[in-house]
């Protein structure tokens, strides 16, 4: 079964696009990375930095996840991301999403030894 790490690789890292991003990104990424099976997943971030990098975010600044519970770590500097968005009358199996080019702090949940990304959960 696929790791929890390798599946925030499959779904998070891109560290190769970047700037040769168009508006058709997502349609083919969501795609290409097995988001489009069984349902379309509905919000996706894809990260163009090195993997080393997002991985140190796993040892920057605690913050509170999304469910209120759980420890994230936030990126000390900002990052290039893509933004992945189902549009609204996207039907599955076609899955029809925007595309949005973004510089933020990504905020990440981590596990596991070693301690690496396992969830993405936002960014600011
Ligand atoms: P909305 O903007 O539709 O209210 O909520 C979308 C949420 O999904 C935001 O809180 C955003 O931070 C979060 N989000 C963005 N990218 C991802 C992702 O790749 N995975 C998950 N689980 N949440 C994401």
């Amino acid at each position: 079964r696929e790791s929890q790490a390798k599946k925030f690789i499959r779904q998070h890292m891109d560290p190769d696009s970047y700037p040769n991003i168009g508006s058709s990104y997502c349609n083919q990424m969501m795609r290409r990375r097995d988001m489009t099976k069984g349902r379309c997943k509905p919000v996706n971030t894809f990260v163009h930095e090195p993997l080393v990098d997002v991985q140190a975010v796993c040892f920057q600044e605690k913050v509170t996840c999304k469910d209120g519970q759980s420890d994230c770590y936030q990126s000390s500097s900002s990052m290039s991301i893509t933004d992945c968005r189902l549009t609204n009358g996207s039907k599955y199996p076609n899955c029809a999403y925007r595309t949005s080019q973004k510089k933020r702090h990504i905020i990440v949940a981590c596990n596991g030894n070693p301690y690496v990304p396992v969830h993405f959960d936002g960014s600011v």
